[in-house]
């Protein structure tokens, strides 16, 4: 523990004599528009030369120059730095108009009350028009003062300058709130974009990432391309730009020069002809993953309807039970209703002939019968009973016949109907 606190002790003291000294150069990394394969802008990556070390990657420098705070000072040089060289090979050479510098910035550069203006000042010192510069915000360093980091993006976009969100993926931003931050673009970690071969669930992360991107209105840059099959792979994902060794590593100064300055024709263009049969393979066979994918979720569909159905068909068949068990009950109700009935005419046919006998004496008895049944009947059941008294039927019926009678009987009914 005492030699690593040592050695960092000595590294954080050589930082700062670096700083003082300026022992730091500039690398920059094209990054490529995987839909021409033409170079759109660079990364500026920075790098230590150490007097006895030699040349240190930040990957061993940067974190502590975050811890201690020396990064706010380094990163300020690097953004002047890069805004200069943009703009003396845009004098020199003239055009690059629409190339980006793109520059990392540190959540510590960030918090700092005087950010914005630094920016500004930066920028009217070393007259780079602001479309011409790009800031790179790591996911993580999102987390740390939320408001604040939307305050500068708004307040910096507003120029002209936009932004990246860098190392997506690795962080743990949350997607409910990254619509609020005024991203143009999301740069996908090198970690999803090396196994994107050989892993499904990696490749169709960046397949959902890019999807994703697309939605907010902000285009993709792949980080870490190595491989012309992940290459493919990102071209047939339509990610909008791609970086990675496979279309150049991180370049010095001189060789950016040599780039911009070819006469080659398309030197400014990432040669990837060679490539070609790959790439339009790779391309038909996402296409036909896509196919698959429609397929399959039109499959599901049909699985879902088919579910429906059943439950549907299930409970018509349940339902049927019920309103079956309903109509018996009410058969049953009506049969009884209707027994009554014959038995309640029975007693009026007694009745009737016993009225015949002695004409009046039995009427009383007869109308407290009817009016009895009446009410039984109409607690037992829902059918309707018409009486009907008709006077003098009996001497009618006796006078004429029974087929008159009958006929006079017939014409009432239908008379009531
Ligand atoms: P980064 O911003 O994500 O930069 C990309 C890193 O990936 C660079 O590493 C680059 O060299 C590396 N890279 C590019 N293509 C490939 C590839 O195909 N394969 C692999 N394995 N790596 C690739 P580098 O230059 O070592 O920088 C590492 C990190 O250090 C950067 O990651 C960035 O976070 C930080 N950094 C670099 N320069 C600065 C700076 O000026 N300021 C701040 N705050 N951070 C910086
Ligand atoms: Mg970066
Ligand atoms: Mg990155």
């Amino acid at each position: 523990m005492r030699g690593r606190a040592l050695t960092l002790l000595q590294l954080e003291n050589d930082l700062r004599r670096a700083i003082k000294r300026k022992e730091f150069i500039l690398h920059y990394q094209p990054i490529v528009s995987l839909g021409n394969d033409k170079i759109q802008g660079f990364e500026v990556l920075v790098r230590w030369r150490h007097p006895d070390k030699g040349l240190i990657a930040p990957g061993e420098f940067i974190s502590l120059a975050e811890e201690t705070g020396l990064i706010v000072p380094l990163g300020f040089w690097v953004l002047k730095e890069a805004c200069t060289q943009m703009r003396a090979w845009q004098i020199k050479y003239g055009g690059l108009t629409t190339w980006k510098v793109s520059v990392n910035i540190s959540s510590k550069q960030l918090a700092l009350p005087n950010f914005v203006a630094q920016v500004k000042q930066v920028l009217q010192e070393t007259e780079l028009n602001p479309h011409n510069l790009k800031l790179e915000i790591t996911e993580s360093s999102l987390v740390e003062d939320a408001n604040n980091t939307i305050a500068i993006l708004q307040d910096l976009k507003a120029i002209g300058i936009e932004f990246s969100l860098d190392d997506f993926g690795t962080g743990y931003s949350s997607l409910s709130y990254l619509h609020q931050f005024p991203f143009d673009t999301l740069k996908i970690d090198r970690s999803f974009v090396n196994s994107i071969n050989n892993n499904a669930d990696k490749l169709g992360i960046v397949r959902a990432i890019v999807t994703l991107a697309n939605n907010l209105g902000m285009d993709t840059i792949a980080e870490g391309i190595e491989t012309v099959k992940q290459l493919a792979q990102l071209k047939a994902l339509k990610c909008q730009y791609g970086q990675g060794y496979f279309l150049s590593k991180p370049l010095d100064k001189e060789i950016v020069e040599h780039i911009i300055s070819s006469e080659i024709a398309n030197a400014q263009t990432v040669d990837v002809e060679d490539h070609k049969s790959i790439i339009d393979e790779q391309i038909a066979r996402e296409q036909l993953l896509f196919h698959i994918e429609q397929l399959r979720q039109e499959l599901e569909e049909v699985k879902l309807e088919k579910a429906d159905l059943e439950i549907m068909l299930d409970t018509t068949t349940e339902h049927a039970d019920i309103v079956e068990s309903q109509l018996h009950n009410e058969i049953c109700d009506r049969q009884k209703a209707q027994a009554a009935l014959s038995l309640a005419n029975r007693e009026l046919e007694k009745l009737s002939v016993l009225d015949s006998l002695t004409q009046v004496a039995n009427r009383r008895r007869f109308d407290d019968y009817l009016l009895q049944e009446w009410r039984k009947l109409k607690e037992e059941a829902p059918i309707s009973l018409i009486l009907c008294d008709i006077d003098y039927f009996k001497l009618y019926n006796d006078t004429y016949g029974h087929p008159i009678g009958d006929y006079c009987l017939q014409q009432v009914a239908l008379a009531i109907e």
